[in-house]
């Protein structure tokens, strides 16, 4: 690891995870959801494999990445090093098209499919003594430009022909939405329940993930099923 300047000690990893855990328990008491119903994906981008290890001994399960040769390195070698220690990965990055190959044999789910060439690839790619990827769209709710992510416009032929691939398992969407946009969360959480009640085969629907570290007692109070917190477990990021 180049620069590590930014890793805390693990006392304080340990004491921001349950904070963390606590401050989602108390989103959920506050709307009288069930703790259980929202899962917390650490996000470990730039944070060394050691710390990883350390939350996942403790029973953190979900850890996501963004970028996708770090990642291969720390999943291969937590494997290697741990190999009783169950660890869900998630890939969270952009897709480049000639990347989908890594992505289709380290991960168990993807959260950033916005188009049906890099789904089809995932699906083509996915080795056959995996489960199916677990695939999550991602969703421009914000309708913006230059944002990634499938349009609302464009989300039910992406649905169609997501479904239909055997080796993919469609488990509902992810945003990253707009800070100006307040009222997103509530939109895409509408948009993912009328999408439940038009396509009762989705058996798998069952994921909404949406808010991080700034904004996850917003994001569970409007119904995400699950948080994606960085800097509030790891701290700072450090560069690549
Ligand atoms: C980095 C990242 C996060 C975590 O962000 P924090 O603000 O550090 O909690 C969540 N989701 C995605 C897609 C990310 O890239």
């Amino acid at each position: 690891m180049k620069n590590d300047e930014n890793n805390i000690d693990s006392q304080s990893l340990i004491n921001n995870w349950q904070q963390v855990s606590e401050q989602m328990r108390q989103a959920c008491d506050k709307v009288e959801r069930q703790t259980k119903d929202v899962v917390l994906l650490a996000v470990s981008k730039t944070k060394p494999a050691e710390m990883i290890a350390m939350l996942a001994q403790r029973g953190q399960a979900h850890f996501g990445e963004n970028y996708l040769q770090e990642a291969v390195e720390k999943i291969t070698s937590l494997k290697a090093q741990h190999d009783r220690t169950t660890i869900i990965w998630h890939y969270i990055g952009s897709i480049q098209r000639n990347k989908t190959r890594d992505i289709a044999e380290h991960f168990d789910w993807v959260q950033t499919v916005e188009r049906d060439i890099i789904a089809k690839r995932l699906n083509d790619q996915r080795p056959a003594d995996m489960s199916p990827l677990n695939v999550l769209i991602q969703l421009n709710i914000d309708n913006e430009t230059s944002k990634s992510g499938c349009l609302p416009e464009q989300l039910p032929d992406l649905i169609k022909a997501i479904k239909d691939y055997e080796r993919l398992q469609l488990r509902g969407l992810m945003i990253i939405p707009a800070k100006a946009d307040t009222d997103a969360f509530a939109r895409t959480k509408q948009l993912f329940d009328e999408i439940k009640q038009r396509h009762p085969e989705l058996s798998g629907w069952d994921t909404l993930s949406m808010g991080m570290s700034g904004d996850m007692t917003e994001a569970i109070a409007n119904g995400s099923t699950m948080v994606r917190v960085g800097t509030a477990i790891f701290g700072a990021r450090n560069q690549l």
